[in-house]
């Protein structure tokens, strides 16, 4: 399929496109720490990565946006060079976002998040989107949430995964090869209790990862990461994304 990325493109090209575009497409990321396993750009590489596979799937139904690099990272400030937008600054860039590209004629808008910090202000954007600007606004992630049972399959997995870890850190082996250090390490896991895995599980993130997580910022065990769990996710979550999409049209 012909894929159409606006970072390839003129504007009297996208103009000549529009007919047939239905749905933008916005990769969502951060400038976050992974410990010493994979980069900050991380989770913005491995989404536009992400969504230039899935273009190449659904083609010209799609116009896919430059990724917004910076996100919601609060609880990870506690290890250099991490940014983090303020909750109120990420709503209103995902809003701004969707805004201008309704103002072009495009009236459905796909987040896809690589992320988990940035789901509150995610939700808190389509909410805001729907009522105030009329713009039918969506969001997916595109990793673990969605292919967790089949991961399970091929192997065991700790209780709580998902940054830095042996499951993310495949993903970026398939994906965004250049963000993986050579010399990967297992997570400092700082608990392991029952409240922290319902802190992971549901997203939230105002409190300290060095403290209550990770004390090398990661989790699992990297170690174990393959590019070939990487594919597989990946294949898996592009299956799904494709059929959300499709929904998505339909409505
Ligand atoms: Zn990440």
């Amino acid at each position: 399929m012909r894929r159409l990325l606006v970072s390839e493109m003129t504007w009297p090209e996208v103009e000549r496109e529009l007919e047939h575009i239905r749905v933008a497409v916005v990769p969502v990321g951060s400038c976050e720490q992974h410990g010493p396993n994979t980069t900050f750009t991380t989770d913005t590489d491995r989404a536009y990565e992400f969504c230039k596979l899935l273009g190449e799937r659904v083609g010209e139904k799609i116009l896919i946006f430059p990724p917004f690099g910076y996100g919601v990272s609060i609880h990870h400030m506690d290890f250099p060079t991490t940014v983090t937008l303020r909750i109120e600054t990420m709503i209103h860039a995902l809003t701004d976002i969707a805004e201008s590209i309704g103002k072009h004629g495009i009236k459905k808008i796909l987040y896809v998040n690589g992320h988990g910090g940035n789901r509150s202000a995610l939700d808190a954007a389509i909410i805001k989107l729907k009522y105030e600007y009329g713009i039918e606004a969506y969001w997916s992630s595109m990793g673990t949430n969605i292919s967790r049972a089949r991961i399970s399959q091929e192997m065991e997995l700790p209780a709580i995964i998902g940054h830095a870890c042996e499951v993310e850190t495949s993903q970026c082996m398939y994906l965004a090869p250049w963000v993986v250090k050579d010399e990967l390490q297992a997570g400092e896991l700082q608990s392991d209790s029952a409240y922290m895995r319902r802190l992971f599980k549901d997203g939230n993130a105002a409190w300290s990862w060095k403290n209550d997580a990770s004390a090398n910022g990661a989790l699992g065990d990297a170690r174990r990461a393959t590019k070939e769990l990487g594919k597989i996710m990946t294949d898996i979550s592009l299956d799904y994304m494709e059929e959300l999409l499709e929904e998505i049209i339909r409505r």
